[in-house]
């Protein structure tokens, strides 16, 4: 058994499988038809990425409270968004804007080569890492800073997902886009679509694909 798999179980007393099951069987009606991702999110241990009085209901399709005015995104948009991103094929180096409780870190971690992570709030930032290596990802690394201006020194990314959304897509995360790459993130103020920019040889081309609601993504850091 691997390690995350260990660290998982030990979960369960506090949450049932069949409680993870019925998560899996919602996000299936409500679309989500990549397998290696509802495994996925089938054997992550989401009440592990709340704090204990939001623990019990980690496998609800709903978002909850982190702290910080900041929010774990729900399951289904979790699902969706991994989706969208890899349906290019696979992926090597991306990069997360937005990295919060650390969940959908996790998520991306165990489907991807190498996740770049960056969070603009301190206190989640070392929160979200410390989750990460418990569950024994290395495969990740997180930076605090302001994730408007992307992350240059590890670029270009094949895939790039922003967890907040900005009113208009920060010119840095379209540069940093490898050719080929696909961009995932919520866009605008009060009414926001999540969209897919792929980047062609000739240029961008962006898919709007649903409406959303997501904290905004704030420029400058939070110590
Ligand atoms: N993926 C997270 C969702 C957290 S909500 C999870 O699964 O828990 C979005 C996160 O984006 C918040 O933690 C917020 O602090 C962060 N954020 C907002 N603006 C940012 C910016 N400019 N740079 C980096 N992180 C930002």
């Amino acid at each position: 058994m691997s390690a995350v798999n260990k660290v998982k179980l030990r979960g369960i007393g506090m949450t049932s499988q069949r409680t993870r099951e019925r998560l899996i069987q919602r996000l299936i009606e409500q679309g989500i038809e990549n397998m290696a991702v509802l495994d996925v999110i089938r054997t992550t241990p989401r009440h592990m990425f709340l704090d204990e009085a939001m623990a019990h209901r980690a496998y609800e399709d709903t978002s909850l409270p982190i702290g910080h005015q900041q929010t774990l995104s729900q399951p289904y948009i979790v699902a969706r968004m991994t989706e969208l991103l890899l349906a290019g094929g696979p992926l090597k180096q991306v990069l997360e804007i937005g990295t919060g409780s650390g969940y959908q870190t996790a998520v991306l971690a165990q489907l991807v080569e190498s996740v770049y992570s960056v969070e603009r709030i301190k206190p989640l930032q070392n929160k979200a890492r410390q989750r990460l290596r418990q569950l024994k990802l290395y495969n990740i690394q997180t930076k605090h800073a302001d994730g408007t201006m992307g992350w240059e020194e590890k670029g270009p990314y094949d895939g790039i997902i922003s967890t907040a959304a900005p009113e208009k897509i920060p010119q840095e995360l379209l540069r940093q886009l490898a050719s080929g790459g696909r961009l995932v993130i919520p866009v605008g103020g009060v009414q926001q679509h999540l969209q897919v920019v792929t980047r062609t040889q000739e240029g961008f081309q962006t898919e709007i694909v649903e409406a959303v609601r997501f904290v905004p993504l704030c420029s400058g850091t939070v110590r």
